[in-house]
């Protein structure tokens, strides 16, 4: 009898029947608090009954046509309305179907317009799991454990993480700065240097949001050297942060942006945006796969981009976010485990730590499992997985908010004692 592999151990060992908006149901008929919202992928809840509805509509008249053969209307739709949303002059997409495909994608796209080799990532950044995206990923050892040889012309320069320095932000922020500077003079000079490749909020990495004089420095010297800034927008963009875009609290403007789960509530579709000028440098027939700007999950991305205006759901993020982020914090506030909490709106990261400042795993893992058997699911994150993050659909309610809190001040008080 074929079986999973075991490589697909769940995090939490529910059988989900059902989902409605920020509730997923068991098979035996219980209930659960979706505070992962598959890493943020649901955005506009689950099985949202415009989502829904696209989808189905959709599906009758036309489910795939291959762009590189045929255009077809929910992909040139999409593309306007994206087009409506995306930073100023930003205005060619192209579409894949996962994360890791947009980050190849621009990765392709980076070394063919800049005839460059080299690409910097930054500590902590996860941009996915294919071989060269796992190369560009430093969000923990099991990315890229076991596959070497790594893509080669990656290097990575700190990330500004406070904490984790045991810094404030402006120390933290030279540092990182100096330091990626001092790539330039070692490892990556820059004109072999083709782009930065950052997450304005680490996602993977700990939740840690990026600054505005961290972004600034990017830009300058992108500006300087010719070299590309490439945003991952692919957890932190659609709203999740309390604004359209995670780099919109930075005041940055970027080369190009990644797009993938949030942008079609659960249905397979990524992209990445940049000018036209720049897209025009890739080289033809590089880019493209059989499946990319599937025309379902166009359908159901363009219903979502609705439903993230009508609802107000970037408002309802910013709203909602504050009140867990404050929740969070007042529990952490009577809880010596708890070393920080952070977040931009519905990402928000609680970073356990011994009482000598080390990684705090057990305890994050701990405190994960039992939110689970009270009905609360949630997801851990960080290099040492000791962050457990919160990341609920963005239709989230007040009393949804309150009654996760709740659970989760219950948890933390059992799983530490204090
Ligand atoms: N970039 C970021 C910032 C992500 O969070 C993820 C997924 N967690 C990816 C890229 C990769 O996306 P996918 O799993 O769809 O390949």
């Amino acid at each position: 009898m074929a079986q999973l592999s075991p490589l697909l151990k769940q995090a939490t060992p529910v059988v989900v029947d059902h989902g409605e908006g920020v509730y997923l149901y068991d098979v035996d008929g219980k209930r659960h608090l979706d505070f992962t919202a598959g890493i943020g992928v649901t955005s506009t809840g689950h099985c949202h009954p415009r989502v829904v509805e696209a989808a189905r509509e959709q599906i009758g008249k036309l489910v795939h046509g291959q762009y590189t053969t045929v255009m077809h209307q929910p992909l040139l739709e999409l593309t306007r309305k994206l087009g409506e949303v995306l930073p100023s002059g930003l205005d060619s997409l192209f579409y894949a179907n996962s994360g890791s495909e947009a980050v190849e994608a621009a990765l392709r796209l980076a070394r063919q317009a800049t005839k460059r080799p080299n690409v910097i990532v930054f500590q902590g950044g996860f941009h996915g799991r294919t071989v060269a995206a796992a190369s560009m990923t430093t969000s923990g050892t099991r990315f890229s454990a076991g596959i070497s040889p790594l893509m080669s012309g990656v290097h990575v320069a700190p990330f500004p993480y406070a904490y984790h320095y045991g810094w404030d932000e402006e120390t933290a922020t030279k540092f990182a700065l100096r330091e990626l500077d001092y790539l330039f003079q070692t490892v990556s000079a820059p004109n072999e240097t083709a782009a930065f490749f950052i997450e304005p909020v680490l996602g993977e990495g700990g939740y840690v949001p990026s600054n505005t004089e961290f972004m600034a420095g990017l830009r300058e010297r992108a500006d300087r050297h010719g070299i590309l800034l490439v945003l991952d927008e692919v957890q932190a963009g659609f709203g999740r942060t309390g604004k359209f875009w995670g780099h919109d609290h930075f005041d940055v403007h970027p080369d190009v942006v990644l797009i993938a789960k949030g942008l079609a509530s659960g249905f397979p579709l990524s992209g990445i945006a940049a000018s036209e000028e720049l897209m025009a440098k890739a080289y033809p027939g590089s880019q493209g796969g059989t499946y990319g700007g599937n025309a379902v999950s166009c359908a159901a991305a363009i219903a979502t981009l609705d439903v993230i205006k009508d609802e107000g759901l970037v408002e309802n993020a910013a709203e909602r976010g504050r009140q867990l982020l404050e929740g969070a914090r007042l529990i952490a506030d009577k809880t010596p485990a708890i070393g920080d909490v952070r977040g931009l709106g519905l990402l928000v990261g609680t970073e356990f730590t011994t009482a000598d400042g080390e990684p705090d795993t057990a305890t994050a893992q701990a405190a994960q499992q039992a939110a689970a058997k009270s009905g609360l699911l949630l997801l851990t994150c960080g290099a040492y997985s000791n962050v457990v993050r919160m990341v609920p659909p963005l239709v989230v309610n007040a009393e949804q908010v309150d009654d996760a809190l709740r659970i989760w001040g219950d948890v933390v008080t059992s799983v530490t004692g204090s």
